[in-house]
């Protein structure tokens, strides 16, 4: 029998280095991606640079995909020139964040060419993925799961949510709204007690030892708000298509989210002031400057 053969498209932030832990892991892989850069970085730790996604799909059992957006996802899979065209695909596993509607679409097209989809959103940042840490929010039928779940855990611990695509992207919706809203609302409590004479270092120990800490407190704020790198590696206009798909879900099946549409017009708001390359912390800087006061480490510039 001939062996398994990987390829994986969409190789940034996040793509990059889970394509190397598998490199790292002895897979053989066959790479696309539309930067050329992205390409090199990932040629020059042993993976087969491919010219296109169609000489992917001709090379490999097994796609990932890492990509921004559910309308590119869509045009990658199933579009004129997608994997659907391939000679060897069997079977896509979905990394990105596309929302539930989109991921159910998808795996219906590719299903009527026999090729599964595999819904697998991930959590846990560009740290997670190159230690290996990231959550893993797998969707499809059990027996397929089985079978790539040893696989999917050189990225993380692995979830299994269900066996319909889309119920994975579901659960990473909520996860990341959850992120989004801390990020906002901890930018909103930050900048009251820096402006009120607190010192933010003080502040972040308290509400870390206290009911108030989430991920933005113990992880973004330290990180990145508070030396004023604004560098988590997450893109502002990534987490609003996120907060967005995920308010639109919501909407759609009949659950309120007034906290929800507060964050992703935050989110809006961040990519028009800061710019289509800002980072997600950079919420915080528009509470910043909003509130007339940085939110940064005492010290530092
Ligand atoms: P990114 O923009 O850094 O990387 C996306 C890559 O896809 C880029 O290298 C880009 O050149 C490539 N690409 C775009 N269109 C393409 C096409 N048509 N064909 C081939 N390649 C194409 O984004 P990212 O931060 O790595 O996020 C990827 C996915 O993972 C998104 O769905 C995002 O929501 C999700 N995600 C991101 C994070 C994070 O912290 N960055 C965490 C969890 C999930």
């Amino acid at each position: 029998m001939p062996e398994e053969t990987y390829g994986f498209i969409g190789l940034g932030n996040m793509g990059g280095p889970m394509a190397g832990r598998l490199l790292d892991a002895g897979y053989a892989l066959a790479v696309y991606d539309s930067n050329q850069d992205a390409v090199a970085r990932l040629r020059a730790r042993g993976a087969t640079a491919c010219a296109s996604l169609r000489d992917v799909a001709d090379a490999a059992d097994t796609v990932f995909l890492s990509l921004p957006t559910p309308e590119i996802v869509q045009q990658v899979t199933i579009g004129a020139d997608g994997l659907i065209g391939g000679a060897r695909a069997k079977r896509v596993v979905d990394l990105s964040t596309i929302g539930p509607r989109v991921a159910a679409l998808v795996a219906q097209v590719l299903a009527a060419r026999g090729i599964l989809y595999v819904d697998a959103p991930v959590s846990g940042g560009v740290g997670g993925a190159v230690r290996g840490t990231l959550a893993v929010m797998a969707a499809c039928p059990r027996d397929h799961y089985d079978a790539l779940e040893p696989t999917l855990k050189h990225f993380g611990p692995v979830f299994y949510l269900g066996d319909k695509a889309g119920m994975g992207q579901t659960m990473k919706l909520a996860n990341n709204l959850l992120s989004a809203a801390a990020v906002a609302v901890t930018s909103e409590a930050m900048a009251m007690g820096v402006k009120a004479g607190l010192d933010p270092a003080v502040m972040l120990d308290v509400i870390n030892a206290g009911s108030g800490r989430n991920s933005a407190t113990q992880d973004k704020f330290p990180k990145a708000v508070l030396p004023g790198t604004f560098d988590i590696g997450f893109a502002a206009r990534l987490a609003y298509k996120d907060v967005r798909l995920c308010v639109d879900e919501a909407e759609a099946i009949g659950v309120p989210m007034i906290v929800g549409a507060a964050v992703r017009e935050m989110l809006v708001l961040t990519t028009a002031l800061c710019g289509d390359q800002a980072d997600f912390t950079h919420i915080a800087k528009v509470v910043e400057t909003w509130a007339g006061v940085p939110i940064r480490q005492r010290g530092s510039a």
